[in-house]
C-alpha cells in the first residue's frame, strides 16, 4: 500500500504496488468506518493480500484487503516514516500504471523491512538513509533510467575505478570534464563511493551518501515531471 486518500462520506481511494499488475490505484468502500485489527489494512507500508475487481476506468474496486506483513515499527518513527513516504510517492509518480514491475515490488518491500527492523535507533536511521538510496537506484534502473557511473555517458571514456567524477542528473550519469561536467560548478563525487554504487547500492557509507542522494532525487524529480507530462498528454 502506497498511500490512502479519503474519498467522499467514508470511501477511500488506496495507491496499491501489486506484484502482478504493478501499480494499481483503487476505490475501497467504507473503510474508513473500520476500527480495530481490520483498520490496518487501510493503512500504508503494510503488505497487503487483497482482492480487486476491475472497473470501467483506471479506478479499480478494492473488494477485500487483509495484512500479509505489518510494519508498525515504522509508522512509530519519524524518519523512517517520511522515507517510506519518499519511496512510495516515488514508485507512484514513476511506475506506469497496470504493468507488473516485479523488482520495483521487490526493491520496496526490501526498503520497507530496513525501515521497520528492530535495532538501534541510530543505526536505524543510517541504515534507512542507505536503504533509500538503493531504492531510488534501483527504481530508476527498473524502469530504464539507471544512472551510469562506469563512464562518460556522452564520450563514453571510462571512469578509471577510484577516481572522483562529475554526475549529472539530466544526463542520466558521470558527464567527463571535456563534456561538460562540473561546468554549472557542481562538486564531483568521490570515487570510493562511485565504485560501490557501481557494484550494487547495500555497501555504501551512510555518511558519505548525501552527494548522490541528491543525484538520484533529481533524476526521480526530472523523470516523474516527464512521466506526468506524458499522462496529461494522453
Ligand atoms: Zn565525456
Amino acid at each position: 500500500m502506497l498511500r490512502v486518500s479519503p474519498f467522499g462520506e467514508d470511501d477511500v481511494v488506496v495507491s496499491l504496488l501489486t506484484e502482478g499488475a504493478g501499480l494499481v490505484p483503487a476505490l475501497a468502500k467504507h473503510a474508513r468506518a473500520r476500527r480495530g485489527k481490520s483498520a490496518l489494512a487501510f493503512e500504508p507500508f503494510h503488505t497487503l493480500s487483497v482482492e480487486l475487481l476491475a472497473g470501467g476506468g483506471e479506478l479499480h474496486r478494492l473488494t477485500s484487503s487483509t495484512i500479509a506483513v505489518a510494519r508498525t515499527r515504522l509508522l512509530d518513527r519519524g524518519e523512517a516514516l517520511e522515507r517510506a513516504g519518499l519511496a512510495s510517492r516515488w514508485a507512484r509518480e514513476l511506475s506506469p500504471p497496470h504493468t507488473p514491475e516485479p523488482e520495483v515490488f521487490e526493491a520496496l518491500e526490501r526498503l520497507y523491512d530496513a525501515l521497520d527492523a528492530e535495532g538501534a535507533p541510530d543505526a536505524a536511521r543510517a541504515d534507512g538513509a542507505v536503504a533509500l538510496l538503493a531504492f531510488g537506484l534501483t527504481l530508476l534502473e527498473a524502469l530504464g533510467w539507471g544512472l551510469e557511473f562506469g563512464r562518460c555517458v556522452r564520450c563514453g571514456r571510462e571512469r578509471p575505478a577510484g577516481r572522483g567524477a562529475f554526475v549529472s542528473a539530466a544526463a542520466s550519469g558521470v558527464l567527463c570534464s571535456a563534456c561538460g561536467g562540473g561546468a554549472a560548478g557542481e562538486l564531483p563525487i568521490e570515487g570510493a563511493l562511485l565504485d560501490r554504487a557501481l557494484a550494487g547500492a547495500t555497501e555504501l557509507d551512510a555518511a558519505a551518501i548525501a552527494p548522490l542522494m541528491r543525484v538520484v532525487e533529481e533524476a526521480i524529480a526530472r523523470q516523474a515531471h516527464a512521466v506526468g507530462a506524458r499522462k496529461g498528454r494522453a
